[in-house]
């Protein structure tokens, strides 16, 4: 079967969660599915074969499951983007907007060195705000950008474009 086959075959939709309305597309089947979990990380990290990546970014919490395996597999170190208030060093702070209101995200400000090559990963790419926080805060701190990727996109809500902007390249396995 195709990988996209299999990916959109592995991932669950759940409809009216967290909102009625929303269709949220539910990657935990595709993480116990072990063929899934496989080629979703192999093919994520394929294309960097052979580039020397230091150090693999991951938003919390669903980009720590794939983040973790993406830098195994690639001998990357691994960094994690989280919610404010959980880590316990010196950190750099951005606000973001969500659908209703706004919430803050941090990584440690000596996680990455200056110069150093970065794939950030999350599972999800929807209207981009997130991620393009987690751009914005990785450069702040000196990083050299690579790849964000994802598994999933939903074009219609311009995630993709808004990364592109910023001269991000944009790597996901199914819209
Ligand atoms: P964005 O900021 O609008 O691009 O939303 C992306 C963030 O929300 C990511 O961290 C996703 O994990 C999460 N997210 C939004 N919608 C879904 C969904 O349908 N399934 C899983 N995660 C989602």
């Amino acid at each position: 079967t195709s990988l996209e086959q299999t990916l959109l075959g592995a991932i669950r939709t759940i409809p009216d969660y967290p909102r009625p309305g929303v269709m949220f597309r539910d990657i935990t089947t595709l993480l116990g599915n072990a063929r899934a979990f496989r080629r979703t990380i192999d093919e994520l990290v394929h294309p960097h074969a052979g580039a020397k990546i230091d150090q693999v970014a991951g938003i919390e919490a669903r980009g720590f499951i794939l983040g973790g395996a993406i830098a195994h597999q690639m001998s990357a170190g691994f960094v994690p983007i989280r919610k404010k208030g959980k880590l316990p060093h010196e950190t750099v702070r951005i606000a973001y907007s969500l659908e209703y209101g706004l919430d803050e995200m941090e990584m440690h400000k000596d996680a990455v060195k200056a110069g150093e090559k970065v794939i950030l990963v999350d599972d999800l790419i929807a209207t981009g705000g997130t991620a393009e926080a987690a751009v914005k805060l990785l450069r702040q701190i000196g990083a050299d950008i690579v790849a964000a990727c994802f598994i999933v996109d939903l074009p219609e809500l311009g995630g993709r474009k808004k990364l592109e902007a910023l001269g991000v390249d944009v790597r996901t396995l199914i819209s």
